[in-house]
C-alpha cells in the first residue's frame, strides 16, 4: 500500500458558506417563490427570493451572459433548455455518448429522439466530423457537453453550421457540468452556444449540494426557462404570454439556502479551479515518460478544468491489459478507474423504451424508428472507454501535495511491477 488511508474528500465548504445558510434559516424565508403571476407582495415572487435573484445577478456578472436561470439540479437545467428551443415530438438532437445520462434523457423528456454522434479520442469531446454526418432535416438541437473540463471547439462548428443556407436552424446548447471555468479566446464558451449551464452537485467544482445554473444572451429563452421552471402554464395567460408551446411547468426552482451558499461558493471558484489545474499540471509532467501512458492534452487557444485527469493507456506498447493495472494501482490505494460511459448502450436506448411499453418516443415516424443505438455506431468511445481511457477524478478528492506525490509512485511502482520500459 502507498495511500495507508482512503484519499480526503474535497470539501469546498468553509465558514462563510456555512454563515450564509444560517442566516437564511435564521429569516425564515427559505425559499419564496410562488407559481403564480402576478407578484403577491409579502408572500413571494415568481422569479424566487432575493439569494436566488442575487446568484443570478451574480453569475450573470461572472460570465457576462444577459441571463440567468437558477434551477434546483442541472438534470432540470437541461429539461428545461431543451423545452425553451421550441423542440417537437419526434425532433432529432445530436449528443455525445461521453456524458452523463441526463445529457441525454433531457431529449426523450419531450418526447424528442437522441441521436449519438461520436466523439474525437483527444479531448473526448463530440467529433465534429461525425456531427455533421448525424445532421438531417429533424434536427432540431446538438447538446454539447465539455467533457473532463476541456471545452468543445465551438467555433470551428458555428463556422460550418453558418454556411448552411435555407435550412432549419440548429440550436447549440452547452452542458458546462464540468467546465466551470471553460474558455475560447478568453470568453467563457457558454456564450458561443444558444444555452448553457452549470451543474452545483455535491461532486462539482463547486457545490449548493444540489442545483444548476442556465445562461442565455437570448430574452425570449430566458422568459421561457423561466416559465418551465416554476408551473409556467398558470402563468402564460395572467402574464398574457401568447407562445405556450412546452410550456408545461415544473418545480424546478432553487432554495435560498442553496443560493445563499451558491453565492459564497462562487468566490471561490477560480482558486478551486486553479488548485485542480496545478495538481493536473504536476501529474502531467511527472507521468508522461510513463510508456504507453499519454497525459490529457489542452488544445491551443482552450484551458482546462480538470474536472477528471484523463489518461489513454496503450496496451500494445507495454503488452499489459488496462484492467491489470487498474487492478495494482487500486492495491497500492490509488483511486483510478477505467474507462468513462457508452450512453448509447444503456437498456433503455437499446430497448428503446421510456414512455411506457410501446417503444414511445421512437414510435412517433418512421425516420426515428430506425434511428440506431447498436453497438459500433460510435467506434472511438466504444474503444476509449473499454480499453484506453483511466481517469483519475480529481475534482472529487482534496490531493495535498504528499498525494500527488504518492499517486505519481503508484505509478512508477505499477510500470516496474509488470517490467514495462
Ligand atoms: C453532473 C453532470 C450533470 C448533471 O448535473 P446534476 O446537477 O447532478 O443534475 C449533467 N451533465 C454532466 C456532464 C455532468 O457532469
Amino acid at each position: 500500500m502507498i495511500f495507508k488511508k482512503p484519499l480526503k474528500r474535497y470539501n469546498s465548504i468553509d465558514h462563510k458558506d456555512i454563515n450564509a445558510a444560517i442566516s437564511v434559516m435564521k429569516s425564515g424565508a427559505l425559499s419564496p417563490f410562488i407559481g403564480a403571476w402576478p407578484e403577491i407582495s409579502g408572500i413571494g415572487s415568481f422569479y424566487g427570493g432575493k439569494n436566488v435573484q442575487l446568484f443570478e445577478k451574480n453569475i450573470r456578472k461572472f460570465y457576462g451572459t444577459k441571463y440567468a436561470v437558477s434551477v434546483n439540479s442541472w438534470t432540470s437545467g437541461l429539461i428545461t433548455a431543451v423545452g425553451a428551443i421550441d423542440t417537437e415530438p419526434g425532433d432529432e438532437i445530436i449528443t455525445s455518448p461521453w456524458t452523463m445520462c441526463a445529457t441525454v434523457t433531457s431529449i426523450i423528456h419531450w418526447a424528442a429522439i437522441p441521436v449519438f454522434a461520436d466523439i474525437e479520442d483527444e479531448t473526448f469531446n463530440l467529433d465534429i466530423k461525425d456531427i455533421l454526418k448525424k445532421i438531417t432535416n429533424k434536427t432540431r438541437a446538438i447538446i454539447i457537453p465539455e467533457i473532463f473540463g476541456h471545452p468543445f471547439d465551438i467555433i470551428a462548428l458555428k463556422k460550418i453550421l453558418n454556411k448552411r443556407k435555407n435550412k432549419r436552424k440548429i440550436f447549440l446548447i452547452a452542458d458546462n457540468a464540468q467546465t466551470p471555468l471553460g474558455k475560447f479566446n478568453y470568453r467563457y464558451s457558454c456564450n458561443f452556444y444558444d444555452i448553457g449551464g452549470f451543474s452545483y452537485n455535491y461532486h462539482k467544482h463547486i457545490q449548493t449540494g444540489e442545483g444548476g445554473m442556465l445562461v442565455t444572451n437570448n430574452k425570449k429563452f430566458a422568459e421561457r426557462m423561466q416559465l418551465i421552471r416554476n408551473h409556467g402554464e398558470a402563468v402564460v395567460g395572467p402574464k398574457k404570454i401568447k407562445k405556450i408551446n412546452n410550456i408545461i411547468g415544473y418545480n424546478f426552482r432553487m432554495g435560498e439556502i442553496e443560493a445563499a451558499i451558491g453565492n459564497s461558493q462562487l468566490k471561490k471558484l477560480k482558486k478551486i479551479v486553479k488548485s485542480r489545474v496545478k495538481i493536473a499540471n504536476y501529474l502531467t509532467k511527472n507521468l508522461s515518460s510513463l510508456k504507453g501512458l499519454s497525459t490529457p492534452s489542452v488544445k491551443s487557444g482552450f484551458n482546462h478544468d480538470y474536472y477528471i485527469y484523463s489518461l489513454k493507456y496503450d496496451e500494445s506498447k507495454t503488452g499489459v491489459p488496462r484492467e491489470k493495472i487498474i487492478k495494482k494501482m487500486n492495491s497500492l490505494g490509488a483511486p483510478v478507474s477505467p474507462g468513462y460511459v457508452n450512453v448509447h448502450l444503456y437498456p433503455m436506448f437499446q430497448k428503446k423504451i421510456a414512455y411506457g411499453k410501446k417503444n414511445f418516443p421512437w414510435s412517433i415516424s418512421e425516420e426515428s424508428k430506425k434511428i440506431s443505438y447498436k453497438k459500433g455506431i460510435c467506434p472511438v468511445a466504444e474503444k476509449l472507454h473499454e480499453k484506453v481511457l483511466i481517469k483519475i477524478p480529481l475534482c472529487n478528492y482534496q490531493f495535498k501535495k504528499h498525494d500527488q506525490y504518492k499517486m505519481v509512485k503508484c505509478f512508477f511502482k505499477t510500470w516496474n511491477y509488470f517490467k514495462i520500459s
